[in-house]
């Protein structure tokens, strides 16, 4: 090796040259690009709306813009699912970090309502921020309507406050009639199912959609909801968070698609073993948690059982280390389900279009 180095020794220090020269020729014009080329990338990423492209269609769209939960994941935020139906726009759940993914999808100005499942820190912690981006980027004078079961007015009263002050900034700042005061906030819309666990209702219909907010098990949290999106000849079912219970298989009966979420049992105790040692609650919450959530075989023997053919699996319990390990999750599902399942990331869309079997995912974020 050394000799042939030392016989090619001229040729190695004229590439060696070449490349230098490349490398700095190449630095040289990222610091000196021309403005059209500069002017050119920001237009594209500014251009309101990159995807609205994809929403042409008269259909329902699925798109799960947070897909974690609340251990940390470095490619997943806090969940919510954005329903697109008709004119609608829909929002179920925001967790920590969703409104910046919502922004990548839709405008946050264009969001009608918000739903809330239950009100553990994962599903609502971007309450203030999705309230406050609808109002700054379009200037709505009517607040949020935000849909949630009893505690809901000291949830969004809460939020409300601590983003008091910077609404009065933003106000004094862009003036009341960019940003009129009246439209910073939230308008709850309680509804309240009672605590039997098959109870259900209509809780919003406009412009053709329906939304049927039902009970689900996720004790010692209480309430708990799932929710079932209508419109058309199509429906999604949004499991929220919840054990496997006859009531999300009832509410689910003839959707085309079950949004639901997953703990791997399995995973979670090797969690609590490797935590053991580490002097904080991991340990403890990893073999907790096993006991609220639902399994990635039973979101499948849901969806078998309410005849469902798309299973999006989301609220990944625990985060999944490496991509190659999804298969391993979601091995036992695919023995009880005989659909489509797909692991959620931030950023699936499913697009069903009306009067269609029609059928298309894409990830938009990818
Ligand atoms: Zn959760
Ligand atoms: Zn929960």
């Amino acid at each position: 090796m050394m000799n042939f180095i030392m016989k090619h020794k001229r040729t190695f220090g004229i590439i060696s040259v070449v490349l230098i020269l490349l490398a700095a020729g190449g630095v040289w014009f990222m610091n000196n690009l021309p403005d059209f080329a500069v002017e050119a990338l920001i237009n594209k990423m500014v251009s309101s709306n990159q995807n609205a492209k994809h929403f042409e269609e008269d259909g329902l769209y699925v798109i799960t813009t947070g897909t974690g939960a609340p251990l940390p994941d470095k490619t997943r935020v806090g969940p919510q699912t954005v329903v697109l139906a008709g004119d609608q726009v829909l929002v179920f759940d925001a967790g920590p970090g969703s409104t910046r993914n919502l922004e990548l999808t839709v405008e946050a100005s264009s969001v009608d309502a918000l739903f809330l499942t239950h009100f553990h820190s994962d599903h609502i912690g971007d309450i203030g921020e999705l309230m406050l981006k609808r109002w700054a980027t379009g200037g709505s004078a009517e607040p949020l309507p935000i849909y949630g079961p009893p505690g809901i007015e000291e949830v969004v009263a809460g939020f409300e406050a601590a983003y008091q002050l910077d609404v009065g900034y933003r106000v004094a700042h862009h003036g009341e009639e960019a940003m009129p005061a009246s439209g910073a906030g939230g308008e709850v819309h309680r509804f309240d199912l009672g605590s039997d666990l098959m109870s259900s209702d209509v809780v919003y219909e406009q412009n053709g959609v329906q939304v049927i907010a039902f009970n689900v098990h996720h004790m010692p949290v209480f309430p708990a909801v799932g929710f079932r999106v209508n419109y058309r000849d199509k429906s999604v079912v949004i499991s929220g968070d919840t054990i496997f219970t006859e009531s999300l298989i009832h509410h689910a009966m003839g959707a085309d698609v079950l949004v639901s979420e997953a703990l791997h049992h399995e995973m979670s105790t090797m969690v609590s073993e490797a935590t053991r040692d580490i002097e904080n609650n991991a340990s403890i919450v990893a073999e907790d948690i096993k006991d609220y959530h639902i399994t990635p075989e039973q979101a499948g023997i849901v969806a078998q059982e309410a005849g469902i053919s798309q299973l999006l699996i989301t609220h990944i319990l625990p985060p999944v280390p490496v991509d190659f390990l999804t298969d391993w999750f979601l091995a036992d599902t695919r023995e009880v389900f005989d659909g489509d399942i797909h692991m959620a990331n931030d950023g699936t869309m499913i697009k069903m279009p009306v009067n269609s079997d029609d059928i298309t995912i894409i990830d938009l974020f990818k």
